[in-house]
């Protein structure tokens, strides 16, 4: 049996294929290549699904978060806290637009962003923002971070890129609801993905959206150029795409859910360690990381599976901190660079079968046997 890590083959299936070229043709037709009405559409859509009062369509899920954070005022030679584990764009965004990243240790249990470690980065950082991530899909304990930042009025930017369809620990609503700015991606592999390059911000001040708005369209005003943008539209074939994969996007991560159950219920008695299980009624499941003993025990696994035909990823090769461009930039961190060195991350994606994933158990369950 052949397990691959994603199925794009069945996500853009002949159903889909044809309502998109319909699509396509009447866009052709009306001449409308930026910001056109399927935008408009989908930033209504995708704003009320993740109950918040705005979207704003980018041009992708790095230049999300730079426009977030220069919205929220970040400038040249600020500091941004940022988690140890991430992809390498959540440091590469601040550093983009001129601020530095201090990194911040993660959480031994869930590999996100660690409060104890983020007071302790305060009393020593004078920050200017923080970008928690939503990683694997799993949300952050934002309740901890809030209380932490809002005293020293340091707003949040929550890097969501993975997230989309997660929900908050602490009140059960989706990613992109709270009060900050809330970035996203969809490239094509995240839960919701177009087929190239698109982002999106979210926010509920409508004051900060507007500047949002401004930057991404080279500072424009309805009154002229107010201040100095760039250029990252999302063009109207992007927008038509996620607007034609938002329908199914409920019912894709409900998948994943449940997939994610049945991963827990078989691999629990491995001597594997698997993230809390309290992330499985609110994480989006963008992924699914278990942690080997090691390195050389996750080498192993990884060939082994390999060999059996299942696909599985590393996210990350390294943490930010043993990046090569990163390793300048200061942060108290020792929990990231081992438990990213534990990580794997198995197949799991709404096309995947249950006898797929039996089959991706009973190999696991047979490498440890
Ligand atoms: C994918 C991703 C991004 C970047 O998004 P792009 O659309 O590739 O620019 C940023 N942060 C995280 C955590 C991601 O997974």
């Amino acid at each position: 049996m052949n397990v691959s890590f994603y199925d794009f083959k069945s996500l853009h299936d002949q159903d889909f294929k044809k309502q998109y070229l319909e699509r396509v043709s009447s866009i052709l037709e009306e001449n409308s290549y930026i910001e056109g009405k399927d935008n408009f559409a989908f930033e209504k859509q995708f704003a009320q699904l993740q109950q918040s009062s705005f979207c704003s369509l980018v041009a992708n899920g790095t230049d999300a978060l730079e426009i977030a954070l220069q919205a929220q005022g970040v400038q040249v030679g600020d500091l941004v806290g940022v988690p140890a584990l991430s992809f390498y764009a959540s440091a590469e965004a601040i550093i983009n637009i001129g601020a530095s990243p201090v990194f911040i240790d993660i959480d031994p249990d869930s590999g996100l962003l660690c409060p104890r470690a983020l007071k302790k980065t305060l009393e020593t950082h004078e920050l200017k923002a923080v970008m928690p991530v939503h990683l694997y899909g799993h949300p952050c304990a934002m309740q901890e971070i809030e209380a932490l930042c809002s005293p020293l009025n340091i707003p949040i930017v929550e890097d969501g890129a993975q997230a989309q369809g997660a929900t908050y620990l602490d009140n059960g609503k989706p990613v992109g609801s709270r009060q900050n700015l809330s970035t996203f991606s969809f490239y094509p592999t995240k839960n919701l993905g177009a087929l190239g390059d698109a982002g999106a911000i979210m926010g509920s001040s409508e004051e900060l959206m507007q500047k949002v708005v401004m930057i991404r369209n080279h500072g424009r005003s309805p009154q002229g150029h107010a201040l100095i943008g760039r250029n990252s539209r999302c063009d109207h074939f992007q927008a038509a795409a996620l607007l034609l994969k938002l329908e199914k996007l409920a019912a894709q991560n409900q998948v994943r859910k449940s997939l994610a159950k049945r991963y827990f219920e078989k691999l629990a008695p491995l001597p594997l360690r698997l993230s809390p299980e309290t992330f499985l009624e609110h994480s989006s499941w963008h992924l699914f990381p278990i942690r080997c003993q090691d390195a050389s025990e996750r080498k192993e696994l990884m060939s082994f599976l390999k060999e059996r035909q299942i696909g599985t990823a590393l996210f990350y090769e390294k943490a930010l901190t043993e990046e090569m461009p990163l390793q300048e930039f200061p942060g108290d961190v020792t929990v990231a660079p081992e438990f990213n060195q534990q990580v794997l991350c198995l197949p799991l994606n709404p096309f995947l079968s249950l006898e797929q994933l039996e089959y991706v158990e009973r190999s696991i369950t047979q490498f440890y046997g």
